[in-house]
């Protein structure tokens, strides 16, 4: 990366918003990661926003630490479609032409962002946990091996694309005054590109806080048992205010729905609190909670991996335990 000169080139932040309105913690995340990375390379920072409907959100992330926010707003990019917003987001470097993309982890990014390096020929890495900038030399640390080693990337190339995973930075603090206009820019897009087309978009009813940003987690594993007795998962979610989450084979026996997976295949979230009740502690799920701030562990085998990386942990069987858990909990919040 010394090779090229990227100084006061600007970083870019693709900020994915939730139905066009909410802006996601992790979103908050990268604007910080973002703003830090900016100021080293004495450029500004962007935010980009691709989607219908989105002028209240863009309106809303100026009230953050940006230079800039620019709005790509078309109808065709109401739902997400990779083609055409992999699309949108190419005419978008063209203009600005950024050092660095920065998205954050989603399961939107997973598919995009490997898009946007093809069709630039850049370098991607993705899953970050932080970008240091000394001296003009960038690294990208990511953690691998389930969280046991960080490597440092060196990007080779400008920009280069990364995405940052839940927890990467505070999220960046919004100030009463917009500190910038949004503008909003054209985009020329081919509808014929698009590979896949929607046909019915049909909304599922949310419990509780989403989960990507939710303070308390209450997840759920194979060791609750029961369709009946992930039931009692949902009640102490709902008495802490908490999103619900889950392993993958709480959501292959449909216990859970598909998107409370946490892990490596699922949502990655850093809440407050994470409180993983029958779940063994796979790498795979890990991968998705392990910068929570504080966990807390039920399981029956004091063996579990969970328990290496719990801050609390109770050894027991949860149809035992969860009762008197629940109550306490109850008790605590009255
Ligand atoms: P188990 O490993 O079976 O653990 C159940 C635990 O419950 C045990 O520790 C047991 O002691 C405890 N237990 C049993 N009964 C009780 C009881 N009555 N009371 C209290 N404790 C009890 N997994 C994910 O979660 N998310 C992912 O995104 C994900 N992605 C994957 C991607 C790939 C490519 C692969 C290969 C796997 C992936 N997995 C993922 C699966 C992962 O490897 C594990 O199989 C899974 O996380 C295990 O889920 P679990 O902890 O619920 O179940």
């Amino acid at each position: 990366m010394a090779s090229h000169n990227v100084n006061r080139q600007p970083v870019l932040v693709v900020a994915e918003v939730i139905d066009g309105r909410d802006i996601p913690t992790i979103c908050l995340e990268c604007l910080a990661t973002g703003r830090k990375l900016a100021d080293e390379l004495g450029g500004d920072l962007a935010a980009l926003l691709v989607g219908s409907d989105t002028a209240a959100a863009a309106e809303e992330i100026a009230h953050y630490c940006v230079d800039a926010v620019c709005l790509l707003d078309d109808p065709l990019l109401d739902a997400f479609v990779p083609e055409l917003h992999a699309a949108a987001l190419v005419q978008a470097y063209e203009r600005l032409e950024p050092a660095a993309i920065l998205l954050g982890d989603s399961l939107v990014s997973a598919d995009l962002a490997p898009r946007i390096a093809f069709s630039l020929n850049v370098g991607l890495v993705t899953g970050c946990a932080a970008i240091d900038c000394r001296d003009g030399e960038i690294r990208l640390v990511k953690p691998v091996y389930g969280g046991n080693v960080m490597a440092e990337y060196a990007p080779a190339t400008v920009p280069f694309v990364v995405t940052m995973q839940s927890g990467c930075a505070a999220p960046a603090a919004r100030s009463d005054c917009a500190r910038v206009e949004v503008t909003a820019r054209a985009v020329d897009l081919d509808a014929s590109v698009a590979k896949t087309q929607i046909l019915e978009r049909v909304a599922e009813p949310l419990e509780g806080p989403p989960l990507a940003s939710a303070a308390i987690v209450v997840a759920g594993g194979r060791g609750v048992g029961s369709a009946a007795e992930f039931e009692t998962i949902r009640d102490l979610a709902s008495e802490l205010g908490a999103a619900v989450g889950a392993s993958r084979p709480a959501c292959d026996h449909g216990w859970a729905p598909a998107r409370s997976q946490v892990g490596q295949t699922g949502e990655k979230v850093a809440p407050f609190l994470y409180i993983a009740i029958g779940i063994s502690g796979a790498l795979q799920h890990l991968t998705g909670m392990s910068n929570s701030h504080t966990i807390v562990a039920i399981n029956k085998d004091a063996c579990a991996k969970i328990f290496q990386i719990a801050d609390y942990g109770v050894v027991g069987l949860w149809e035992e335990v969860g009762p008197a858990f629940c109550v306490a909990v109850a008790a605590k919040r009255r």
